[in-house]
This record gives structure tokens, sequence and C-alpha cells, in this order.
């Protein structure tokens, strides 16, 4: 089967961010800077870009606060409104 002229020229675009090695973050609670780490690698889908599927891969990041122990940090991408679905 011969695909379509659209078909053809669909493709998907994938944006990974990486944190730092060795950065801190502020925590959400107290603003304290703690050292950040990787919990789990998450993808979300955006809005197509042009006809192109958009992705972004990402960590799901986290601190520890002395005071309030693991916190997750909340990447700017996924607050609401901002067309991105976690995939
Ligand atoms: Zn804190």
């Amino acid at each position: 089967m011969i695909p379509s002229q659209a078909e053809a020229m669909r493709s998907e675009l994938h944006i990974s961010v990486e944190r730092r090695e060795g950065s801190t973050l502020p925590c959400p609670l107290c603003a304290r800077e703690c050292t950040a780490h990787d919990a789990s690698q998450r993808t979300w889908r955006h809005l197509n870009f042009f006809q192109h599927r958009c992705y972004i891969h990402a960590p799901l990041v986290q601190i520890t606060c002395p005071d309030h122990a693991v916190q997750t940090i909340e990447v700017p991408w996924a607050r609401e409104g901002n067309g991105f679905t976690l995939w």
C-alpha cells in the first residue's frame, strides 16, 4: 500500500530535557535550596507542531528537604492550560 502524501510527511518531534548533574532546586514549601534527583522518566504530548506529533521527555524531579522530606518539583509545561498532556 502506498502511503498518501500527508501520511508520508507525518513525523514526530521529540524534545528531551535533562537535569544538570548536581543541580539544586528550591523546596516548593520553604524555598530552601535542596539537591535534586530524578525519580522517573515522563513523556508529555503537546499539540501538534504543524502536522508533526510533538512529545517532550523529561525526568520527574524531586528534592529532599530537611524540613519537608521528599517533594516533587512541578515542571513549567505541566501547568494547566499549557497544552501538554502527560502521555
Ligand atoms: Zn522545605
